[in-house]
């Protein structure tokens, strides 16, 4: 599983991806020390659906493992996580 991430020094503020998620997680937002405005992902709402990364004219969005999940699958890989049915 995956996650959108944004490379700001890539990103120019256009905008596309923002029209294109289904999801609304993604917003401008104002960084610090940054004169335009940058895109930033709520990975609360972001389900990985891979719609905006492809569609960036700047490849400013890159997609990464869930990091929490891998730990979780290892553990249980492990066996110090037991899953009950
Ligand atoms: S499409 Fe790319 S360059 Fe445009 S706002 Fe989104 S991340 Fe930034
Ligand atoms: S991967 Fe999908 S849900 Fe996540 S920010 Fe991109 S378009 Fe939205």
């Amino acid at each position: 599983m995956f996650q959108a991430q944004v490379d700001t020094d890539l990103c120019d503020g256009c905008q596309d991806c923002i029209d294109l998620c289904y999801f609304d997680a993604i917003a401008l937002v104002r960084l610090p020390k940054q004169k335009r405005m940058k895109a930033a992902i709520d990975l609360d709402r972001c389900c990985g659906c891979n719609n905006c990364s492809p569609s960036c004219p700047q490849e400013g969005i890159i997609m990464v493992p869930i990091r929490e999940l891998e730990e979780f699958l290892l553990k249980q890989q492990a066996g110090a996580i037991t899953v009950t049915a």
